[in-house]
Formats: C-alpha cells, sequence, structure tokens
C-alpha cells in the first residue's frame, strides 16, 4: 500500500486514516506469511511534525517446536515513527533510526516497504501449540498425552554405565 501524504503535506488536511491491506516482503525460514495482513492508523501533521501512528496485524503459520503441528497465530504489534518528508534529516540518518524514522518519495508513502522490515523481525523465536505442549514420543514419534505419556509403552532406554554396576551387584 502507498499512501499519497501530499494533501497532508500541502496543509489541505491534518490526518490521513489508514485501514488497508498491508503485504509484508517476507516471512522468515519456517514461518508462512498467510494473506490478511492490515495496519489501521493515521498520519497526522501537527506544524510540520509528521507522525505516523498504527497498529499492524499479520496472520501467520508455522510448526510447533516441539510436536511439529502446524500452529496459526497472528502477529499485532505498533507501528509509529516519524515521517519525514523533507530534507531536514539526512537518507543516512534516516537508514541507521529506521526503528524511528520513515522517508517519503515525492510525498509517497510506501507502507508495504516500511513495515516488512519490522515484521521479519516480530516473528517469535519459537513457536509453540501451547506453553506445556509435550512433544513427541522419542520411542515411536506420535504426540505425547497431555502427562507427557504414550499409549505405545515404550521405555526408555537404561544408560550402559548402570548396566556395568548390576553386574558387579548381580542381587539388586
Ligand atoms: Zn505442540
Ligand atoms: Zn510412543
Amino acid at each position: 500500500m502507498i499512501i499519497d501524504i501530499n494533501p497532508l503535506l500541502r496543509g489541505e488536511t491534518a490526518e490521513i486514516g489508514i485501514d488497508a491491506v498491508t503485504v509484508p516482503a517476507a516471512a522468515p525460514d519456517d514461518y508462512e506469511l498467510l494473506p490478511g495482513a492490515r495496519i489501521k492508523g493515521r498520519i497526522v501533521n501537527s506544524g510540520g511534525y509528521i507522525r505516523l501512528t498504527s497498529s499492524v496485524s499479520v496472520p501467520y503459520r508455522g510448526f510447533c517446536a516441539r510436536c511439529l503441528d502446524p500452529v496459526e497465530r497472528t502477529l499485532e504489534f505498533e507501528f509509529d515513527r516519524t515521517v519525514v518528508a523533507d530534507r531536514s534529516v539526512s537518507d543516512e540518518v534516516i537508514e541507521e533510526n529506521s526503528e524511528e524514522y520513515l522517508k517519503t518519495e515525492g510525498g509517497m508513502l510506501d507502507l508495504d516497504e516500511a513495515v516488512s522490515e519490522t515484521v521479519y523481525t516480530e516473528f517469535p523465536m519459537i513457536l509453540l501449540c501451547s506453553d506445556d505442549c509435550p512433544g513427541l514420543c522419542r520411542f515411536c514419534g506420535k504426540k505425547l498425552g497431555p502427562d507427557g505419556r504414550c499409549d505405545c509403552g515404550g521405555k526408555p532406554e537404561t544408560d550402559p554405565r548402570w548396566d556395568a554396576l548390576k553386574a558387579l551387584f548381580p542381587d539388586e
């Protein structure tokens, strides 16, 4: 979504509302973006200081790190930036402070591009279907029950060091 903020720059309006579909460029490996990402908010010009305040929601799919089930969630984050529409801040400073500034080209603001970088960093390092997901049985590979047990009856392998110890004390 590209927004024309020229009316704001010319003083024809003091505020532009945003409620639009956004298309983030990419998700990290292991994640897939689902359709329906949106950005909602507004851009306000208060005496030449232009501020974007918005919230972004991005549906995605990933896999539980423990049981490997598909998990669908939505990233929700605030996306607030100072919009620089003139030469008051150098490109270098804008790039170094992309958490604070947004650049416009001829009064056009590319929100997809702006949001993409932030979206990428919002994904969780580890995705779980639930905080107490017990994971998979390490004997048969099936999903464990909520109590962490599996009906396959798989038993933990004995540590060979215990076998050596048992050999020393055959009666026990
Ligand atoms: Zn899980
Ligand atoms: Zn099992």
